[in-house]
This record gives C-alpha cells, sequence and structure tokens, in this order.
C-alpha cells in the first residue's frame, strides 16, 4: 500500500505563517442553529490543534448537506464555527463565503494560530463538479493544503481532488491518517482469525466489500435486512420481513463465494418478529422464532437470543474484527438488543476491532461503547469503498508516489 504524505512529512517550518486550507468534514445535523452531534468537531481537534500550534493560520473548509451549488441559510456552516470555538477555547472567525472578496479580506486578519471556518463548499457548483476554475480559486487562498476528510474522500470534489493537485505536496491531517491506518490493518496482515459481522438495510451498496473481505476473513456474521435477504436466497419465507428481492442472485452469489473461499458463514438462528414497526404495540407484540419459521404477516427485526450467543462465541475467539451494519432495528427499541449484544461482545474481545458505516458507528457511540473499539471509522462511504478495495481520489492526490519528492512508494493501491 502506497503511503500517505501527512503532517510529519511537512517541513518543521513549512507551516510557520503559512496559510493552510484544512478540508475537514464537518457535516453535522443542525437543528434551530444548535449543532446536535459533535463529534466530526472533535474527531477534526488534533489537527487543527498541531497546525495551530505549528504557527499556521488555519481556513477550515467543509461542506454540510446537499446544497445544490447555490448559497441556503439551512445549510450554513455558522452555527459550527461558534460550536468549534468553544471546543477550541479559542476564537473562531467565520467567512460568509470559501472563495473570492469575503475570503480573501478574512486572510488579511489572521494572524499565527488565528482560525477561521469558511462558509459551506458546496454553495458553489464547482465543489461537486471539481471544477478546475473553482478548485483554483480555492488555492490560491492557501501555501499549504491538509486534508482530514476522510468520509468525503471518496468524492472527486474540488476541494478534495482539484485542490490538492494545485498546492504542492499536499497532507493527510491526523484523523486522516488514523482512519487509513486502522482500515488499512484489516486489508494488509490481519491477525487471524479474522472475523467480519455484516447487518444493516441492504447487501446491494455493500456487495463489492463483503465480496472483497470474503477474500481475508475466516468467518461472517450476518444480521439486519441483509440476514434476510441471505436467508430468502436460501428459500426461507421471509414473510413481512424487510428484505430485497431484486437481489437475491446477488445474495446467492456471496454465500457460494463464501462456500468457495472456506469462509465460514453464520446466519441468524432466531429472529424477533413483530406485527407493524409503526404500531405503538410493536415491542409488546415482540416474539422469537426460529430464523427459518417467521410467522405470516410479521416481520423480523432483530436477531434473537440464541443468535447472539452463537456470535458472541465467535467474536469471543476471533483476533481482528470488522463490524458494518446494525443487527436489527436499533432506532426503535428493543430492537436494539442484538445490536447493543454485538457491541458488548466487540468490546469484551483482545482482538483489534474495527467498527464503519454511519448507523453502525452511531449505534456504538449512543451505546457509549465507541471509546473500547480499537477504531471507530468516521467515513462510511469512503469506508466502505477502501474495504473493497478501491482507489478513493482523494486519498490518492495525498500519496507520496503522486509527487517525485515524495518517497518510493510500494506496488498495491
Ligand atoms: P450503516 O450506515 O452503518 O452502513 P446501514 O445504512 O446499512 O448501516 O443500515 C442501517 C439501517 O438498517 C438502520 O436504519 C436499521 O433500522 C436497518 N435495519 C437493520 N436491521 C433491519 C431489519 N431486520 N429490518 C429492517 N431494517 C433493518
Ligand atoms: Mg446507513
Amino acid at each position: 500500500m502506497t503511503a500517505l504524505r501527512t503532517l510529519y512529512d511537512l517541513k518543521l517550518d513549512a507551516l510557520a505563517d503559512a496559510l493552510v486550507l484544512l478540508r475537514v468534514d464537518f457535516n453535522v445535523p443542525v437543528k434551530d442553529g444548535v449543532v446536535l452531534d459533535d463529534t466530526r468537531l472533535r474527531e477534526a481537534l488534533p489537527t487543527i490543534r498541531e497546525l495551530r500550534s505549528r504557527g499556521a493560520r488555519l481556513l477550515v473548509a467543509s461542506h454540510r448537506g446537499r446544497p445544490k451549488g447555490r448559497p441556503d441559510p439551512q445549510y450554513s456552516l455558522r452555527p459550527v464555527a461558534d460550536l468549534l470555538a468553544e471546543l477550541l477555547a479559542a476564537p473562531v472567525a467565520f467567512v460568509a463565503d470559501c472563495v473570492g472578496e469575503l475570503a480573501r479580506d478574512a486572510i488579511r486578519d489572521l494572524s499565527s494560530g488565528d482560525v477561521c471556518l469558511l462558509e459551506n463548499l458546496r454553495f458553489h457548483p464547482g465543489e461537486t463538479a471539481n471544477d478546475p476554475e473553482f478548485a483554483a480559486r480555492l488555492a490560491e487562498l492557501a501555501q499549504v493544503y491538509v486534508n482530514d476528510a476522510f468520509a468525503t474522500a471518496h468524492r472527486a470534489h474540488a476541494s478534495v481532488v482539484g485542490v490538492a493537485e494545485r498546492i504542492a505536496d499536499p497532507a493527510a491531517g491526523r484523523l486522516m491518517t488514523r482512519e487509513v491506518a486502522a482500515l488499512g490493518r484489516l486489508l494488509g496482515e490481519p491477525e487471524r482469525p479474522f472475523v467480519a459481522v455484516l447487518g444493516g438495510a441492504k447487501i446491494s451498496g455493500k456487495i463489492d466489500t463483503a465480496l472483497h473481505l470474503l477474500e481475508r476473513i475466516d468467518a461472517a456474521l450476518f444480521g439486519g435486512g441483509m440476514a434476510n435477504t441471505l436467508l430468502a436466497a436460501q428459500g426461507h419465507d421471509m414473510a413481512a420481513s424487510f428484505y430485497e428481492v431484486e437481489q437475491l442472485a446477488v445474495a446467492r452469489r456471496l454465500l457460494e463465494t463464501a462456500a468457495a473461499r472456506g469462509v465460514e458463514i453464520f446466519l441468524p438462528v432466531d429472529l424477533v418478529v413483530t406485527t407493524d414497526l409503526a404500531d405503538e404495540t410493536a415491542s409488546s407484540n415482540a416474539v422469537t422464532v426460529p430464523a427459518t419459521a417467521v410467522p405470516p404477516g410479521t416481520m423480523a427485526v432483530d436477531i434473537g437470543p440464541d443468535t447472539v450467543n452463537r456470535y458472541r462465541d465467535v467474536i469471543a475467539g476471533s483476533r481482528t474484527l470488522f463490524w458494518n451494519g446494525p443487527m436489527g432495528v436499533f432506532e426503535t427499541p428493543p430492537f436494539d438488543l442484538g445490536s447493543r449484544r454485538i457491541a458488548e461482545a466487540l468490546t469484551a474481545t483482545e482482538g483489534f476491532t474495527v467498527v464503519g458505516g454511519g448507523e453502525t458507528a452511531a449505534a456504538v457511540t449512543q451505546s457509549g461503547l465507541a471509546e473500547r473499539m480499537g477504531h471507530v471509522s468516521t467515513g462510511g462511504g469512503a469506508a466502505l469503498d477502501f474495504l473493497a478495495g478501491k482507489s478513493l481520489p482523494g486519498l490518492r492526490v495525498l500519496e507520496t508516489a503522486a509527487t517525485p519528492s515524495g518517497s518510493p512508494a510500494s506496488s498495491e493501491r
């Protein structure tokens, strides 16, 4: 795997008084001007602190939401600036545009160690289009470019790719570096047994990742809608359960590939079923049934206790673990129980545990167990693409081999 150029690779004095454009992922939920989840801000703090302490004048840039290429107040980053200031215990100036006159004015006022947050990159259509002109306007603001937005690394957007191509020696921030190290460890020489726990809603969209992992793992434990589709592919009647009718052939391919590779497949042996999730009686109507006997008119919404016990044993014996996808409809307790028990099992192993996926990471954070995992990835789609063996555009531009000044790269990736 090719190495990324990191903050350590920047010359010691390269940052002193330099204008540094730092791409972060502050795509956070905001309601009534209040940031509801500050995880993404906290994740960026180590890089921001290091750049400040090395004397940079910081221009922090991010996208938020999907504002369709024009200013839209509901997607403004203004509320984020206040929270960032609080977390840093330092002033953070907010700049109402990420390029042009306003940005240039703001830069003039910056001293070494100062931070300003630029308005949403996606208020310009050139961002998602990776428009060369827009990338050039961003690039002209700074002398150094650092990308810490791992969750956006699978997008060839202007602030991710175009800018990195226009500023010499673009570098990965600490979060980016940590993500690539942890996920890269899974694709490198993971300690065995290597077990993947795969759940969530859909098999489509995750099939590439699952197939790539099958080449490396010793066992796969399935739950959630994903398991429903696999059970249906085996010919079981899933009644009113969520599953992907049009993915049954793909599901069969997954099972066949696993068998051909000698990967042990575990499917739920029991399931928690209920009638209507929207119904207030959904939890009181819930019963546990054999996975092969889902009663007509009911839907499987979680893995049952026997399944949890079997999965726990496999997890306990593993040395490397990757988990993506909740085991059930965790948003509606008590159907979070299966996911909760799996999270607990992960914290109990001595193996290296990696959790990925937007909802899975949220579930683990909610249960207060995130600190006890080896790594909780902030990259939803980016992490899945990485583990599918795809080359991420945002990483490619940070690889040391990309510039002649970099150190020699090895073959893969
Ligand atoms: P991630 O974001 O971690 O990759 P996904 O988006 O694939 O995870 O899946 C999360 C969603 O899967 C949750 O909204 C959850 O309710 C849903 N889900 C899990 N199990 C089931 C199930 N048995 N039936 C319907 N939906 C499910
Ligand atoms: Mg999701």
